[in-house]
């Protein structure tokens, strides 16, 4: 009987201790649920949100590991969102097995389309039900944040597809049914919700999940709240993504370069943050390295528009291409000599891949030297990595068959510590890869050939890189792999801004007006580059940052236009320079190119008021007066470096 009773308390103070431990537990859940809260709706910004982290095994605490050699040479610190992030911390799905109800049972999961950004959450909160001019006004203003409609993007579902682009052909392709597993690497800088998640949904909801190992998010030291503990909670209920904080601000290269160091899949398919996949993007990508791991490819590019969002299919064929400024575009029905008949189907080689999406073999990245460590934060890294890829035993290509959409801005909207980020970004580009080639760059952009001359790059390291991999040089890559690219002479007293004596100003032309034959003008001399021309030994008189657009005439206007369009025997298009008189003299009509200047409003016979024009170029019976003297006035000088 005593022993009984004496089980009995045992059992009951058993019972009362669990009780007490349950009791305990929901109110500490409750707690971190109420904390939870206030972080997400948190009025007050000067207030430090708190972190809520899941318990382990959830999540996986890694103290920051950086290697120092990826941090950049520019550090924004000191910014307030450092002390959150002190650790650097990944959402796991690293264990590979994606038991999504598992995942969805210990987090809270945000309806699809109901977030709302907090700092955009009024603006969006009050649109419904007023009137059209207060949204353009909310619309105006989320452009003027974000570079983009970033008030239309919210309406717009986060699982919307882009309609079919594909050349029919392409559903006929064959694919391997085994293909190496990708890493889809999405970083991210004060992204905005809508889109980084549109973006994340896309590439979840296109990819076939035996070939995407995992998505690896990478906020680049955003200081959004909504990129923070929320976006954990949000990601972590989503299947095979995993969260990086970086307690650094790395760049688009340097936070590349490290998730490429924590990604497991064998290819790394590097995605911009605002992107839309098609169906079936993913496979031809694979397909491609997998059969040459030192080829690295991308997506025929389509675009989505800034204001609209709509979608905007690109134009088969495409490639990469950068001119002598060192800027990146696509270029549209490439002027290539060959053409194959299945080129609907078939990738085509690109002397440059822009970086919006990339895939590459991850050791291949890794030995070719990953992105470059010593350039700054944002700008030119796909041109390097493009010569880069090339110059040392790699090579690229547009897949046709995989096509992915990319938010088009309006104007960047970031604020970067460095005004002269992206030229510097260009002079590492010029010193390390053009070899004497350089010098077409520094002439065309006269402020970088200033700042590298009062700066001496580090560039030892990636010099010495290029030796121990046995890369070829800038000739090589020009005459093989982009032959279409022409390489001005720039010969002294033969190039440079063309320098009018009778206005003191200088040659220019408008930039809108490049396709239809642009007349050319007579402005300022701007002293930066963007003036430069050359007259080569063909006779030509040479414009644009490609060197493609030739002097020629159209009545008695001087115009420019493409010199492809024109037979290179063309008599229209040759000119001859008299270094005596500074006379310019078109060869066909033995007349000279005069600059005027037309001053005064001019009114038209119905009364209209039209601007003064800035002045043209005109072919006139040649004299001696000085409006038709002209001096090619080089800015950088032929020697020294
Ligand atoms: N990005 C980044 N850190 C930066 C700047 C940009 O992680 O310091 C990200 C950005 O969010 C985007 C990608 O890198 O996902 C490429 O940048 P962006 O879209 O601005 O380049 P663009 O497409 O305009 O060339
Ligand atoms: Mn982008």
């Amino acid at each position: 009987m005593k022993l009984r009773r004496k089980v009995a308390a045992v059992r009951r103070r058993m019972l009362c201790l669990w009780l007490l431990l349950l009791g305990l537990s929901l109110a500490m859940l409750g707690m971190s649920d109420f904390l939870n809260h206030k972080d997400l709706h948190a009025a007050d910004p000067s207030r430090r949100p708190l972190q809520w982290l899941p318990s382990p095994p959830e999540l996986e605490v890694i103290v920051d590991s950086l290697d120092p050699a990826m941090e950049l040479g520019v550090d924004t610190a000191p910014l307030k969102s450092l002390q959150e992030d002190q650790l650097l911390f990944v959402f796991p799905s690293a264990q590979g097995t994606w038991t999504q109800q598992e995942r969805k049972r210990s987090y809270k999961m945000f309806k699809r389309g109901t977030f709302k950004d907090a700092t955009a959450a009024g603006p969006l909160g009050s649109v419904r039900g007023r009137t059209g001019s207060i949204q353009m006004e909310m619309e105006q203003a989320s452009v003027q944040r974000h570079g983009f409609n970033e008030a239309l993007s919210e309406t717009i579902s986060l699982h919307r597809r882009p309609p079919e682009a594909r050349h029919p052909e392409c559903f006929g392709e064959k694919y391997s049914e085994i293909l190496p597993s990708a890493s889809v690497v999405i970083c991210f800088h004060e992204e905005p919700w809508s889109t980084l998640m549109r973006t994340v949904h896309s590439v979840l909801d296109t990819s076939p999940r035996q070939y995407l190992q995992e998505v690896l998010l990478v906020d680049d030291l955003s200081q959004n709240r909504h990129l923070k503990a929320r976006l954990g909670s949000y990601v972590s209920g989503l299947d095979g993504v995993r969260l990086i904080h970086s307690t650094r601000r790395l760049g688009v290269g340097g936070c590349r370069t490290m998730a490429a160091a924590k990604a497991k899949g064998q290819v790394l398919v590097f995605m911009d943050s605002h992107c839309e996949c098609h169906e079936g993007w993913l496979e031809p990508l694979l397909e491609r390295v997998s059969q040459d791991r030192s080829r690295v490819v991308s997506p025929v590019m389509d675009v989505i528009d800034w204001k609209t969002f709509q979608y905007n299919a690109t134009q088969w064929p495409v490639r990469g291409v950068f001119d002598w400024r060192l800027d990146f575009y696509w270029e549209l029905n490439p002027p290539l000599q060959e053409i194959p008949p299945e080129e609907a189907v078939l990738p085509l080689q690109s002397p440059a891949l822009g970086g919006g999406v990339l895939a590459i073999d991850r050791n291949f990245f890794q030995s070719v030297g990953a992105y470059d460590p010593g350039m700054l934060l944002w700008g030119a890294e796909q041109i390097e990595l493009s010569i880069r890829v090339w110059s040392c035993g790699g090579s690229m290509e547009v897949v046709p068959c995989s096509r992915v959409a990319h938010l088009s801005r309006h104007h960047l909207p970031y604020i970067f510590p460095d005004q002269e980020m992206l030229r510097r970004n260009k002079i590492r580009v010029a010193d390390i890869w053009m070899d004497a080639y350089k010098k077409i760059y520094y002439r065309r952009d006269t402020l970088a050939h200033l700042i590298k001359q009062s700066e001496s790059p580090n560039i030892a390291e990636r010099l010495r890189l290029k030796r121990s991999l046995g890369c070829r040089n800038f000739h090589w890559f020009l005459s093989t792999v982009y032959p279409q690219l022409y390489v001005p002479q720039d010969k002294l007293a033969l190039s440079g801004e063309l320098y009018n004596v009778g206005t003191g100003n200088c040659a220019d032309y408008a930039r809108e007006e490049q396709q239809q034959g642009a007349g050319m003008n007579i402005a300022p001399c701007s002293g930066t580059g963007s003036q430069h021309c050359e007259f080569n030994s063909e006779g030509e008189v040479r414009w644009g940052s490609m060197g493609s657009l030739c002097m020629h005439v159209k009545g008695n206007k001087v115009v420019l236009s493409p010199c492809s369009a024109h037979q290179p025997t063309n008599r229209g298009l040759k000119w001859k320079f008299i270094k005596l008189s500074g006379q310019l003299v078109h060869q066909q009509s033995q007349m000279c190119v005069e600059a005027v200047q037309q001053a005064g409003l001019l009114q038209s016979k119905t009364g209209e008021v039209h601007k003064p024009t800035a002045g043209g170029l005109y072919l006139k019976p040649c004299t001696r007066h000085p409006r038709q003297q002209w001096h090619f006035e080089q800015l950088v000088a032929p020697k020294g470096n």
